[in-house]
């Protein structure tokens, strides 16, 4: 039993967590990534209401822009690249570059939070951006948007937004919601890459840390509502999609959903698996660009059996600590107040899966209980 836990010790990575006195939380790890730093924030103050769905994307837009339009330059000149996205959970900013870059990168950071002052005509522009972002978006994804409807109902509006409303959001409204998603105390910023824990604390000392601290009550966190008893929904989308809600990653059923997923992804054509992380519930979605799920519905276990052991290993890759989904974790999560599990220690649970588990895992995809949205 000793021996177990100090090896599962080892797998577990090297997570410095800072709290600075305005409530910011600083995760460093150094990784033996040679000539690149990655900073990423993530700023979780407030879920979002149906009235104001949207509204983080936009205020995402404009800040990753900065108050004077030159966050993309200052950060291109010193040879690393910015990147922005909204998710359910957090509007996150996230940058890589040489390791010299690192202090810009903080610098960013910090402007980031604001306040800045925004112009109804900046508005306006990116909340047109946002509408030819809407309109390229796959069918998979508008899929699995209409999933996590059904399965939280109004405690997860999908974070895209709609280009009309948020064109006429007044100023005053996207200044007060970057004052609560920007909370000090909701902030946590994650740096990894070539870099020594001393070097990063004092550069997050003299940059975040000026971040002035706010009193009152911390903002809210996005909370999932209540499942919704409706199982189905119609969307202008092509395709269909089976879907059904999960905890968190290091929850063994969570693994044994996703790897059954991954089975009936392989065991039909043009199906598509969608999964974002959260640390309370989520949805897996699987889109299928046809409607044919029989197999599925009458018998769940011959329809995946073929396909378990494989499911089992696409789980165990996609979780390996060098696959495109685990470096984002790593950038996105470290140092979340509930902490970490490696990658890799999660990747060696999912491959001592046992098929019959993943077999058993599938029926969660089929009528009656999976959620379904459809395509019209
Ligand atoms: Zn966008």
């Amino acid at each position: 039993m000793t021996a177990t836990l100090a090896a599962l010790a080892l797998l577990v990575p090297g997570v410095t967590r800072l709290e600075l006195d305005n409530g910011v939380v600083v995760a460093i790890e150094p990784m033996p990534v040679e000539g690149r730093v990655a900073v990423v924030m993530a700023a979780s103050g407030v879920g979002e209401t149906p009235a104001r769905s949207g509204c983080r994307h936009l205020l995402e837009h404009l800040v990753a822009l900065g108050p004077k339009r030159d966050f993309d330059s200052r950060v291109e000149r010193m040879g690393g690249y910015l990147r922005a996205e909204t998710t359910r959970e957090a509007v996150e900013i996230g940058m890589d570059g040489p390791p010299l870059a690192l202090e810009t990168f903080l610098q960013v950071a910090k402007e980031a939070a604001g306040p800045f002052e925004f112009t109804a005509e900046q508005i306006a522009n990116e909340a047109k951006v946002i509408g030819e972002e809407a309109a390229i978006r796959p069918p998979y994804t508008v899929h699995a948007a209409a999933a996590w409807a059904l399965a939280f109902g109004e405690g997860a509006p999908d974070p895209m937004g709609d280009a009309s409303t948020l064109a006429a959001v007044p100023p005053p409204v996207l200044s007060s919601l970057q004052a609560e998603v920007f909370d000090p105390r909701s902030i946590v910023v994650a740096i990894t890459g070539d870099v020594t824990i001393e070097e990063a604390t004092n550069l997050a000392y003299s940059t975040l840390g000026t971040l002035p601290a706010r009193r009152g009550a911390p903002p809210s966190k996005f909370a999932p509502g209540p499942r919704s008893e409706v199982l189905t929904a119609e969307v202008s989308a092509r395709g269909s999609t089976r879907a059904v809600v999960v905890s968190s990653l290091e929850n063994q059923a969570t693994l044994a959903k996703l790897a059954a997923g991954f089975a009936l992804q392989r065991a039909g054509e043009q199906r598509v698996l969608l999964f974002t992380e959260s640390f309370q519930q989520a949805v897996v979605s699987l889109w299928s660009a046809g409607s044919d799920w029989s197999g599925l519905d009458t018998n769940a276990g011959t329809a995946v059996a073929p396909f378990a052991e494989a499911g089992i290993r696409d789980l165990a890759r996609a979780l390996a600590p060098d696959s495109p989904f685990a470096r984002a974790r790593l950038e996105a999560r470290l140092g979340a107040p509930t902490g970490v599990r490696a990658t890799g220690y999660l990747s060696s649970v999912a491959a001592k899966l046992s098929p019959s588990e993943v077999v058993e895992a599938a029926a969660w995809f089929a009528e009656p209980v999976a959620l379904q949205v459809r395509g019209r």
